[in-house]
């Protein structure tokens, strides 16, 4: 077993015991590696005989590493800000998109699905720390964009994702993850079709534990595993900032 794999364990354990304490079967809790900046080579080293959920943010690091690791046993999510002119791209390699955020968005990837006579699992992203520096759709816009996504049978939507607030303090994070999952609570009311929003992405390095006490379905753990990384995040999460 290599470091990668050993961390994975340490992180399965972890998993298996935060759903436990909370009353919830370890089974409903998925494992995402979040692996920008992580070269394909390494990625693979984590790779077994069950399938992995993959995470990128950006559509450029998803087609380099794509060929290496696509005969593999993967499932490709694209987690990243998403620009209407990469759509194309993006659903050549991600089997998910977890960051459907705003109308357009919406709109365009649907016109490109008919063009190819496809349909794709999404996720909506909400920002729910309110911060200004993260993407999302705001809460308060989070029921008539469900309402857009249901007009497109191209597109199902299997989710909600959110990266939460930043803090040490993760009783200040909590509050992120609760409303993630009364939006979940809100949409699932309206029964719309095509929509069973049965997941629940949020959670990372810092907090995941907490998420699954709130109800994660799927964390997204990148550091935890990988270790650190020479970008700061501030240069995958918002893209109108430049690296200092
Ligand atoms: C980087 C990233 C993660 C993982 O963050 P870590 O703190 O490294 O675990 C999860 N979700 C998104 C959207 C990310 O960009």
């Amino acid at each position: 077993m290599n470091n990668i794999q050993a961390n994975i364990r340490f992180i399965n354990t972890r998993i298996e015991r935060a759903a436990l304490a909370s009353g919830r079967d370890p089974d409903e809790v998925k494992l995402l590696l979040a692996v920008k900046t992580v070269p394909a080579e390494t990625i693979a080293l984590a790779l077994n005989d069950e399938k992995t959920l993959i995470g990128e943010n950006k559509v450029q690091e998803l087609k380099s590493k794509y060929d290496y690791l696509s005969g593999k046993n993967a499932e490709f999510h694209f987690i990243g800000h998403l620009q209407t002119n990469k759509i194309k791209d993006v659903i050549k390699y991600a089997d998910c998109i977890q960051s459907v955020d705003r109308i357009d968005l919406v709109q365009k990837l649907d016109q490109r699905l008919q063009h190819e006579g496809r349909s794709l699992d999404i996720f909506m992203q909400i920002n729910t720390s309110y911060e200004t520096s993260k993407f999302g759709a705001s809460p308060e816009n989070a029921i008539a964009l469900a309402k857009e996504i249901a007009k497109y049978e191209t597109l199902k939507l299997k989710g909600l994702m959110t990266i939460g607030l930043f803090s040490a303090e993760i009783e200040k994070v909590r509050p992120s993850f609760r409303l993630l999952k009364q939006k979940q609570l809100e949409i699932q009311e309206l029964g719309l079709p095509n929509q069973d929003l049965k997941e629940l992405s949020m959670g990372m390095s810092q907090d995941f534990e907490t998420a699954i006490e709130e109800g994660a379905t799927i964390i997204r753990v990148g550091t935890a595993i990988f270790g650190d990384r020479i970008y700061p995040d501030s240069y995958y999460w918002n893209e109108n900032k430049t690296i200092r």
